[in-house]
């Protein structure tokens, strides 16, 4: 049975998409059709930016406590719905259903309440010298946003746009339609005022292109992968956009030679290879002093090898689902065979699907050891189950090598000596690095640098995208304590 995916959420009503374009979704594991996606016309777009102005102007007169109440209120929405979110999730992304449960869906809600405790401590009033500075709504937010972890970037610009009064018009992948559709109603269900999150829907090179082309629209957000978010950059240059990009990345992790590899190795390969390989911060390139390499590359493979490929609905265990779509199977397989006529032999994995395996966008979960640093495998994004393991032979080496990317979006170190281990993370030129496995933390900024993109989300920081100071000469600075 297949769905039809045709509302659009405009001026707080549902409206059938008046677009030609349709779009067809299969499920990754089956290759069968599960729905169509129809586009939004130019007069939907427009029409809901015009009610995302409408509605900015009345969000940026709610006071503080009102915009918390609009964040709680789009919470029980939320967690209304959860039900229905994880079955979408794990569906469409083809993600066992604990994983869509705990992590994807859970992590939407926890940006949805870290948010709204952002808000409630934000500095919308501050002072320069004898003035007063107010963070003002910018107004209407153009957001788009990506496939691999859906929920998690609708909310992370929906909600700082509502905590700081700003409208927005979503337009969310067009590959995983059941989850922005769920979205849609929660947003409908919510008390958030009408016009004030709408969504259309559609490809991004014309509804995306639309959207950011609008001249009502002051700032745009974007998730994706590197060559979109050039495009749109380019668009929102023409007319000085404010914008905000979330890119791809090449993550690093570096072993340090203190560091536990029996611990540390298995838990890249786990991060390389969560959400079926398919995260922007995955721990894809393992640095790993020369010395270790045997011992990385033996801890590696055991740990590649203990995953379990398949649909996660239909078999037992699975830990490894398949990737989204025919274009991502193509693009990882070609990535893998450039690595072998590159000179790099997989310690484990290759290309080709798992054996058994005839139909479904499934990757053999694949290692490549002793990887050139400057080859194919160690530069492109992969995004799927595909790690790298390169070898270092001085931390200054390592760094270098972390650094060399055109990526700068997170990375990883590794080491019994913390100090040492912070000293080396402080190099890097990425948005986050992650010290020891630490627990994860919902406030901290995420966003990365160079090619990954600029801007930063989660938070308190995520709030600030949205605003923009205006200085009050003349009038004195309110803030108090
Ligand atoms: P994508 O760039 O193909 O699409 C992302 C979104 O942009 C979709 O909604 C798409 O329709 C739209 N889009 C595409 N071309 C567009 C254009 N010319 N104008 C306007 N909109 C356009 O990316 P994807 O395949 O959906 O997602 C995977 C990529 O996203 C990976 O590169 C991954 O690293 C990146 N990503 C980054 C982050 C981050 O926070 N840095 C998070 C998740 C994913």
């Amino acid at each position: 049975m297949t769905s039809t995916h045709d509302q659009l959420l405009i001026a707080g009503e549902f409206r059938t998409a008046g677009g030609d374009d349709v779009v067809t979704v299969l499920d990754p594991a089956t290759e069968e059709a599960v729905g169509t996606v129809r586009a939004a016309s130019a007069v939907d777009v427009g029409d809901a930016v015009a009610a995302a102005e409408d509605a900015s102007r009345e969000l940026r007169t709610l006071d503080r406590s009102a915009r918390l109440s609009l964040l709680e209120s789009l919470l029980a929405a939320y967690d209304d719905r959860t039900d229905d979110l994880v079955d979408a999730v794990a569906d469409e992304i083809g993600l066992p259903v604990d994983y869509a449960r705990d992590v994807q869906v859970a992590t939407g809600r926890v940006h949805i309440e870290r948010t709204a405790a952002a808000l409630a401590d934000f500095a919308f009033e501050r002072a320069a010298g004898q003035t007063r500075v107010v963070m003002a709504p910018i107004g209407v937010a153009a957001q788009i946003t990506p496939w691999n972890w859906p929920l998690t970037q609708i909310v992370l610009k929906v909600a700082p746009a509502v905590a700081t009064g700003c409208a927005s018009v979503l337009k969310p992948s067009e590959f995983t339609p059941r989850q922005s559709a769920i979205f849609a109603e929660i947003v409908a269900a919510s008390d958030l005022p009408a016009g004030s999150v709408g969504m259309v829907t559609g490809p991004g090179p014309t509804v995306g292109a639309a959207l950011v082309d609008d001249p009502r629209v002051g700032v745009v957000s974007f998730t994706g992968s590197t060559r979109a978010g050039k495009e749109v950059a380019a668009r929102a240059a023409t007319m000085v956009k404010r914008v905000a990009l979330e890119l791809g990345g090449k993550s690093a992790a570096i072993l340090l030679d203190d560091a536990d590899v029996a611990g540390a190795v298995p838990a890249m390969i786990d991060g390389c290879f969560d959400n079926n390989g398919q995260s922007c911060d995955a721990p894809t390139r393992l640095l790993v002093p020369r010395a270790m390499m045997g011992a990385a590359v033996e801890a590696a493979v055991a740990a590649a090898d203990r995953h379990v490929v398949g649909d996660p609905r239909t078999d037992e265990g699975v830990t490894l689902g398949p990737v989204i779509n025919r274009r991502q199977f193509d693009h990882v397989q070609r990535l893998i065979g450039t690595a072998i006529d590159e000179g790099s032999t997989p310690a484990t994995g290759g290309g080709g699907r798992p054996d058994g395996r005839e139909r479904g966008y499934f990757v053999t979960p694949t290692v490549f050891a002793d990887v050139d640093p400057d080859s194919t495998i160690a530069i492109e994004e992969v995004f799927g189950p595909v790690a790298a393991i390169i070898g270092y032979d001085t931390v200054d080496e390592a760094v270098d090598i972390a650094n060399s990317s055109d990526y700068g979006l997170a990375g990883y170190v590794h080491g019994e000596d913390h100090d040492r281990a912070v000293a080396v993370a402080e190099r890097l030129d990425v948005g986050q690095v992650q010290i020891n496995c630490p627990e994860w933390d919902a406030d901290a900024p995420f966003g990365g640098r160079k090619q990954s993109g600029y801007g930063r989300e989660g938070g308190a920081w995520g709030l600030d995208d949205y605003v923009e100071p205006i200085a009050l000469l003349g009038d004195r600075p309110r803030v108090t304590g």
